[in-house]
């Protein structure tokens, strides 16, 4: 086959074996791809990143290189030259607003009157995060804190559910969001900003201005805890997250089979190279209790500790599969996970010792980082 035969929709079908480990979809359905040209065998690729993701450049550059030239290679086609561009995507969202002034602290925190912020992230989706995020949320109101939930999920918020705010709308004073008050603890969600069908194509600076915006032109008041229910996997709300907020730590969700260890240590990596303190690693859905009592071990308890252990974290604790606790959080309520003597004390140990992280983890000093710049 000549380099005729590979054109325009053979070098785009190839760009779809190019995936963003973040959301799982390649970047010809995400529309990053701008422009295909192909003319004598030279090929020109223009792809839309977002300068917050700048450091992914070269490494998007070679797998899409990798990826045309694979395939050329299958087809029979002889590249002569292959150019790959990137252009920074067109603003025309309203999340791009600057943060308020009144938001902006002395210091430059836009949150000064939040004491500790926890993010609780996870390598891939499903593996109860956001289950975690409320909870965690929640139980420490029950222990008398004063905490708020942002669902920062751009992908796929799950708030509006789990906290039953379906029918709750959004109200706003002036600039500001007023959060929803419920279960005891504040709450705000993009799921109650975008039709959630679109915010799936939310990227690059758009995901970085809903977050901003979320996080600082929420009207939250005085708050011991705020808790960031990141998007699953490495993508840019947590990298923004980090240059924007002093966040005390994140907690990373897995499940104990193996390959849901892969995902998690990824994310792990990811705090770490974003300077954020990795709190620990928390075990979901760790095994399953049958009516009767009896404990099944489904997908291999204890993986998640393992993994906690060999790369050198705190264990934070196991969640057993609870039917109450899904039906709980498909009604949207999450206190009578506490009417469970046994779910309620599982919840509270993790609430406890995620607390406990904290302290330590400010005590060593380890949440006084610098901020993180990475320029465009
Ligand atoms: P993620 O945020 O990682 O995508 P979710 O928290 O949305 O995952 O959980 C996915 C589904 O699994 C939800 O229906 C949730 O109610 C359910 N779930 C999560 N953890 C448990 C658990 N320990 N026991 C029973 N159901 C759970």
């Amino acid at each position: 086959m000549s380099i005729e035969t590979f054109d325009k929709s053979a070098v785009e079908k190839s760009l779809r074996a190019v995936v963003d480990p973040a959301t799982n979809k390649d970047v010809v359905t995400l529309g990053m791809v701008k422009h295909i040209a192909v003319f004598e065998g030279a090929i020109r690729i223009v792809l839309e990143l977002s300068p917050h993701a700048a450091s992914l450049q070269e490494q998007l550059r070679t797998t899409v290189d990798r990826a045309v030239r694979e395939a050329a290679t299958i087809a029979c086609a002889t590249i002569e030259t292959l150019e790959i561009d990137f252009v920074a995507p067109k603003i025309s969202a309203p999340t791009t607003e600057p943060v308020a002034a009144s938001t902006q602290g002395e210091s430059g925190n836009p949150l000064p009157n939040v004491k500790k912020i926890i993010a609780v992230g996870a390598g891939k989706g499903g593996v109860g995060k956001s289950t975690i995020a409320v909870n965690l949320a929640v139980g420490l109101a029950r222990m008398g804190h004063k905490v708020g939930l942002l669902d920062a999920d751009i992908y796929g918020p799950s708030a509006p559910t789990m906290l039953g705010m379906d029918d709750v709308g959004t109200k706003a004073k002036g600039q500001m969001l007023l959060p929803f008050e419920l279960h005891g603890i504040k709450a705000m969600t993009i799921g109650k900003l975008v039709d959630p069908d679109k915010a799936l194509v939310w990227r690059g600076p758009m995901a970085h201005g809903a977050f901003k915006q979320l996080a600082t032109q929420t009207e939250w008041g005085e708050l011991d805890y705020l808790i960031i229910d990141l998007p699953p996997g490495t993508g840019d709300v947590a990298l923004t997250m980090s240059q924007m907020l002093p966040v005390a730590g994140a907690v990373v969700v897995c499940t104990p089979q193996r390959v849901a260890q892969d995902d998690a240590r990824r994310a792990v990596r990811m705090f770490q190279n974003l300077g954020v303190e990795v709190l620990g690693v928390v075990e979901n859905m760790s095994f399953f209790t049958a009516p009767d009592g009896k404990e099944y071990d489904l997908f291999g308890r204890g993986g998640a500790e393992i993994m906690a252990q060999t790369m050198g974290l705190p264990f934070l604790g196991s969640i057993p599969i609870h039917i109450a606790l899904r039906e709980n959080s498909d009604s949207g309520k999450p206190l009578e996970n506490w009417k469970n003597a046994t779910m309620g004390a599982s919840l509270d140990a993790l609430c406890q010792r995620i607390e406990a992280q904290v302290k330590l983890a400010e005590m060593a000093g380890r949440t006084d980082r610098p901020t993180l710049t990475i320029s465009p």
